[in-house]
Order: C-alpha cells, then sequence, then structure tokens
C-alpha cells in the first residue's frame, strides 16, 4: 500500500489552520488528525486525546528521551510534539494524516518526511486575523501583542514551505487543500502569495508599533 504524503499546515495564530484540520478531516474518509502532545494547560473545552495529549514536562522529557517524537518544538512558551506513533498508524492504515504544527515542527518534519507536503496558511488581512483572535476569544491583549510578534518570525520561513494558501473562504479553503492532497494543485507559491505575505507582514509591524510597543 503506498503511504500518503503527510500534509503539515502552519500559520500564525489566529488564522483558522486548527479550523481547516477538523474540517478537512470531517469532510473526508480518509484523513486523519495528528494529535500532538503538549505540556500547555487545556483550554476550556479542549478534550485530553482528541485536541491534545496534555502532558507535564517530565512526561514529555520522557518521550523525547525515548525517540517517541517525529519533531518537537518551544512555542509561546510551551512545548508541543508529533508522536511518531501517530504518523505510523495512519501510514500502516493508509490513512492521509494532518499536522497542525508551528514552523518550526513542520521544518523538522520535512527534513524526516522528504514527501511531506508544507501549506503555509495566511489570513485574508491583519484586520481579519484580529478579529478572529477575538472571536475566539483565548487570548489577553498582551498574549495578543506576542501572538502577532510571533507571526512575523513566522512569516519569515513562509517561504520555505511548499504552498501558500489564503483562508478567506473555509469551504474554499479546504477544497484548495483537497486539490493540493490530490495533486491537482500544482501552482506552490505564486507572486500574489509572495505579495500576500509582504502586506501580511507590514500589517502586523504597524499593529505592533501602535498598540504593542511593550512586546516589540
Ligand atoms: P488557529 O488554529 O490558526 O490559531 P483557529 O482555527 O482557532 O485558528 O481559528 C481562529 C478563529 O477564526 C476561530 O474562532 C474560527 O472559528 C475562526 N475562523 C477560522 N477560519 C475562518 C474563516 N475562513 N472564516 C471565518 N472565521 C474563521
Ligand atoms: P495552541 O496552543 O494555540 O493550540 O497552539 C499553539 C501553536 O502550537 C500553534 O501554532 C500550533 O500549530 C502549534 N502546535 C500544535 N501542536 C504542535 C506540535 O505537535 N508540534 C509543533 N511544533 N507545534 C505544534
Amino acid at each position: 500500500m503506498k503511504r500518503a504524503a503527510p500534509i503539515v499546515l502552519s500559520a500564525p495564530s489566529g488564522t483558522g489552520k486548527t479550523t481547516l484540520a477538523h474540517r478537512l478531516i470531517e469532510e473526508s474518509d480518509n484523513c486523519v488528525f495528528s494529535v500532538s502532545i503538549t505540556t500547555r494547560t487545556p483550554r476550556q473545552g479542549e478534550q485530553h486525546g482528541l485536541d491534545y495529549v496534555f502532558v507535564d514536562g517530565d512526561r514529555f522529557d520522557k518521550m523525547i528521551e525515548s525517540g517517541d517524537l517525529a519533531e518537537w518544538a518551544y512555542v509561546h512558551g510551551g512545548r508541543y510534539g508529533t508522536p511518531k506513533k501517530a504518523l505510523n498508524d495512519a501510514a500502516n492504515l493508509g490513512q492521509q494524516v494532518v499536522l497542525d504544527i508551528d514552523v518550526q515542527g513542520a521544518l523538522q518534519i520535512r527534513d524526516a518526511i522528504p514527501d511531506a507536503k508544507l501549506i503555509f496558511v495566511l489570513p485574508p488581512s491583519v484586520d481579519v486575523l484580529l478579529e478572529r483572535l477575538r472571536i475566539r476569544g483565548t487570548e489577553e491583549s498582551e498574549v495578543l501583542g506576542l501572538r502577532l510578534r510571533s507571526a512575523l518570525e513566522e512569516l519569515e520561513v513562509a517561504l520555505d514551505f511548499d504552498y501558500i494558501i489564503i483562508n478567506e473562504h473555509l469551504s474554499d479553503c479546504v477544497q484548495e487543500i483537497r486539490d493540493i492532497i490530490e495533486g491537482k494543485e500544482t501552482v506552490g507559491l505564486n507572486s500574489e502569495a509572495i505579495e500576500s505575505i509582504e502586506v501580511c507582514r507590514a500589517g502586523i509591524t504597524s499593529i505592533l508599533e501602535r498598540d504593542y510597543q511593550k512586546v516589540i
């Protein structure tokens, strides 16, 4: 049985990658979500084993030592990692695995699995990104500033990804990811996408300078 190349989604926080990953899985028979482990505390409504496997630092250390993780990284002060088992189980069952991980993890996955397809998701605009973060309501104002600062760092490596897509309308974006999975989407980084990165970077920089002097 041919193993399906893992799909890796990365994006600035609030862009919608978790929503996209879940929608993709709900609508496709053969897609499974790679449930990460993390040392961060659960948010309201998150379920252990479904959204993340929540562990303490000692357990995380042990998983690293035992070589159980395909990649791991510090993100926003917590540690996050992809269990190798999630990837192996999907491969053995012929399933398409979808990872929602940060850019550092995405690049580690590419080293470990060179045919993995790395997709960087952009918001349609910085205003929309801020609105989505506000609606989600999981960040305090200061943390929001830190998220935006991290977004700038993430945008720096977006050009190393195989594809850049914009999450404006959810269904269109899910379709675009499906096209990538099915090999129909051949244009990875077009000039429009590259320009969108620049616009996003400029927008975030000006908001940080205006509202978040403390975190820059
Ligand atoms: P991320 O995983 O990238 O941090 P989330 O998936 O948590 O982002 O999405 C952030 C918020 O934006 C959520 O409230 C989600 O419902 C909303 N959202 C995601 N995609 C869209 C979209 N295409 N249109 C409108 N709202 C969206
Ligand atoms: P959150 O805490 O908001 O769910 O996620 C914070 C960030 O960690 C997001 O960018 C998310 O994609 C990333 N993340 C989630 N799981 C993993 C993982 O297993 N490895 C890495 N490197 N990043 C992850």
